[in-house]
């Protein structure tokens, strides 16, 4: 395709000059910090719970099974939440005794819990059954894939690619790069190493085994093909929403 082929912007106004344009902080009003800063809530130290599947098990049927679900959801998702409390309970014991020979142990613990908590969460999200899905993006959502990917085949394709092709237990994802203020495809493929700081994940496939092996055995590929079945863009387009309010300046 083009390189240079004209792309369409997003409907309505754009703040901050819109895309293409590097962002400025000089130009970015921000209130001063304060403990009301953030309108996200704030888990405190080892209280994470396991939040509950938005639908029934079987919801995702005939793309995902029952079982599938049941066990990824309530077995693999909570033991993530289990080790994230776990990992921030002792690294506050160290802090208290001030001995931290173990830190980088329970430091890996924390990574790894933590994605695994975080990506579970906007995995379940990410999906709705069938008949309430939002089945493809929005006029604005839609601009934002052009601009970043040119096309939103050309969007599918590489997350597809991305997902199929990660080495071992991994996942693919969407994210805003709030950087250069533009959406990404990235690999995970250890989840505790975070492959670029500051990118906002939207959109995450698990393609770990567990999540389609009693469905589709080693047929990651079909797994694939049938996810995309139930992708909630009215999930992708809220998360993308939330995450352009934070931005990342690279310049003083
Ligand atoms: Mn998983």
């Amino acid at each position: 395709m083009s390189g240079n082929k004209k792309l369409e912007s997003p409907a309505g106004s754009l703040p901050n000059g819109g895309p293409g344009q590097a962002p400025d902080s000089k130009a970015i009003p921000v209130a001063p910090l304060s403990l009301t800063h953030s309108r996200c809530p704030r888990v405190d130290i080892g209280q994470h719970d396991l939040p509950p599947l938005p639908y029934p098990y079987s919801a995702l049927e005939p793309y995902i099974g029952r079982e599938t679900v049941r066990i990824h959801h309530d077995i693999h998702h909570k033991g993530y939440v289990t080790g994230l409390n776990q990992a921030e309970l002792e690294l506050s014991r160290q802090r208290d005794g001030g001995d931290f020979a173990l830190n980088r142990y329970w430091e890996e613990q924390l990574a790894f819990n933590g994605s695994g908590h975080i990506l579970h969460s906007i995995y379940w999200t990410n999906m709705a059954p069938p008949s309430a899905r939002k089945p493809s993006p929005g006029e604005a959502m839609l601009a934002w894939i052009n601009i970043s990917f040119g096309s939103l085949d050309g969007f599918k394709g590489q997350l597809t690619a991305a997902a199929e092709q990660v080495q071992g237990s991994g996942w693919a994802a969407l994210v805003w790069n709030p950087a250069w203020q533009r959406l990404e495809v990235l690999q995970i493929r250890r989840h505790e190493n975070l492959t670029e700081w500051g990118a906002i994940p939207l959109l995450v496939v698990d393609v770990w085994e567990h999540a389609y092996y009693l469905d589709y055995q080693n047929r990651r590929a079909e797994y694939l093909k049938a996810w995309w079945n139930l992708v909630d863009w009215n999930d992708v387009e809220r998360r993308m929403a939330l995450a352009m309010d934070s931005c990342v300046p690279l310049v003083r």
